[in-house]
């Protein structure tokens, strides 16, 4: 299966789900009231959940402002795209850095051997 969304939407609906996750996690734990060792541990848990959610939550903010702020050539909405090869986060058309896979069709794999490559692309700051 391809993933057809943005990036930064991708991980920040992945943030959202943890939250979810660790709210149902504690709230789980109220049916465990009898033990209090199952309970506490249903807490932790699902406090972790919310902890990493927000640590995501983070990691969101540092990506986006390295990422490249470009303009969709399909709805001219401005979008923030990681790596070579990302979705315009309005229209999910695929959007490319590189020159030579315009026209391509969209490929996650694109991003992965291009580590070098990507950081050459980067604006010196
Ligand atoms: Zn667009």
């Amino acid at each position: 299966m391809k993933p057809r969304k943005n990036k930064i939407n991708r991980i920040r609906s992945f943030a959202l789900s943890l939250v979810f996750i660790g709210v149902v996690i504690m709230y789980a734990g109220i049916f465990f009231r009898k033990y209090e060792i199952v309970m506490l541990l249903f807490m932790v848990i699902g406090m972790l959940a919310v902890i990493s959610s927000a640590i995501v939550y983070a990691w969101i903010g540092s990506l986006s402002t390295r990422a490249a702020q470009v303009v969709c050539p399909n709805c001219g909405g401005l979008t923030k795209m990681i790596g070579r090869v990302d979705m315009c986060g309005h229209c999910r058309e695929p959007l490319t850095m590189d020159r030579s896979l315009e026209g391509k069709e969209f490929d996650d794999a694109y991003n992965r051997p291009s580590k070098v490559k990507e950081d050459a692309l980067e604006e010196p700051k």
